[in-house]
């Protein structure tokens, strides 16, 4: 029997909106029907929660992972009241002990040794003893955030006044209300809960583990579609500072590609990624580790692992010689760059001092010439 109590808020919240969106909307699609445009505008609403919570609260705010423009600041803690996912000071408040205390059952608010229901959902339906509450200590920057305090502060109406006059102007704009209530407003909200509630669920039970098996995250393509990027969980856990989750370029990560083009825009600055020889020794590390494992049931074992420890070795050195050049390269082609720059800057300068020089001597010819 559980003793734990229940929050009463939540189970109403996620089981009315639930029993609405696997009812209400098929019902109302048979008896009624939706156009387009209450399709395409759930879409993109579904985006911009998203989107919010995966780029805003997720990648922004609880890893810093890149600065951000006020305006795009503005956007997202707006956008992550209409994903009613709490405050992004909560947010991020819960997640950096999920981080800091991945899979420890006392600790992690969403600890996935608890298995799929409680990290997927559970953990916000009872008032679990015991999971550390967040006091907002590990937040103290974001407590210098006037944009994520405007929004911690103005939570609740900003939360009703999103996800009932969104969807409300919305019907209004397509003279359909309660079409538009039911698809961008509650099913918009049911999937948008759910695809991010995987992440804490399902990306860490399902998938790979190419970079780290000290936890449980795990990077799993299919999670990605459905998360924004977010997928690539076992990348994300050991490499948090990175604001890529998918690094390679046919990984599905739209929240990195929206913080890479904002960037050039001047939306987003200072994008921080990991260099890339940490990235490929810690995959050497792990295929060594999993080699070893396997070869150790092996009649000539010893053998074979001393030769996977030579090779690995060896590996590991030429990566060293390999990221070594490669910066000094990239370096190099800096310097020519800017060398480059001040060259055509001279030329530029030479030819207007020239100008201004004949123009005077000109001027100074006309002068004597008067008083010759
Ligand atoms: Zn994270
Ligand atoms: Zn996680």
């Amino acid at each position: 029997m559980q003793q734990t109590p229940i929050i009463w808020t939540n189970v109403l919240l996620f089981s009315i909106t639930t029993l609405v969106a696997v009812i209400g909307v098929p019902w109302y699609a048979l008896t009624v029907g939706f156009g387009w445009f209450e399709i395409i505008a759930t879409i993109l609403c579904l985006g911009y929660c998203g989107m919010s919570i995966t780029a805003g609260y997720h990648r922004l705010w609880a890893h810093k992972t890149y600065d951000a423009h006020p305006l795009l600041q503005w956007l997202f803690a707006i956008g992550g009241a209409f994903a009613l996912q709490n405050s992004a000071l909560h947010w991020s408040a819960d997640h950096r002990v999920h981080h800091k205390h991945v899979d420890n059952n006392d600790k992690d608010p969403y600890s996935a040794g608890r298995g799929f229901w409680y990290s997927h959902i559970g953990w916000m339906l009872r008032d679990y003893p015991g999971v550390e509450k967040p006091d907002y200590n590990n937040c103290r920057d974001l407590q210098k955030n006037r944009i994520v305090m405007w929004q911690h502060r103005n939570y609740l109406w900003l939360t009703i006044a999103t996800n009932f006059g969104i969807p409300l102007l919305l019907g209004l704009i397509s003279g359909n209300i309660l079409g538009m209530l039911l698809l961008a407003g509650v099913l918009r909200l049911v999937l948008s809960h759910h695809f991010t509630f995987f992440i804490n669920s399902l990306a860490h039970i399902w998938g790979s583990q190419p970079y780290t098996e000290q936890n449980s995250a795990r990077d799993n393509g299919v999670l990605a579609l459905l998360t924004y990027g977010e997928g690539y969980h076992n990348f994300h856990h050991i490499f948090e500072s990175d604001y890529r989750n998918g690094i390679k370029w046919y990984q599905f990560d739209p929240t990195k590609w929206l913080i890479k083009t904002a960037s050039w825009v001047g939306l987003t600055r200072n994008l921080r990624t990991v260099p890339e020889e940490r990235i490929a020794q810690a995959r050497a590390k792990m295929q060594l580790q999993r080699a070893m494992a396997k070869v150790k049931q092996r009649p000539n074992a010893e053998q074979l692992l001393r030769l996977l420890e030579q090779e690995y070795e060896l590996l590991l050195a030429r990566m060293q010689d390999y990221y070594q050049v490669k910066k000094q390269l990239l370096q190099q082609r800096r310097q020519q760059l800017v060398a480059q720059y001040q060259a055509v800057d001279f030329k530029q300068s030479y030819r207007e001092f020239k100008l201004h020089l004949q123009q005077q001597q000109q001027h100074w010819q006309r002068l004597i010439g008067a008083f010759s």
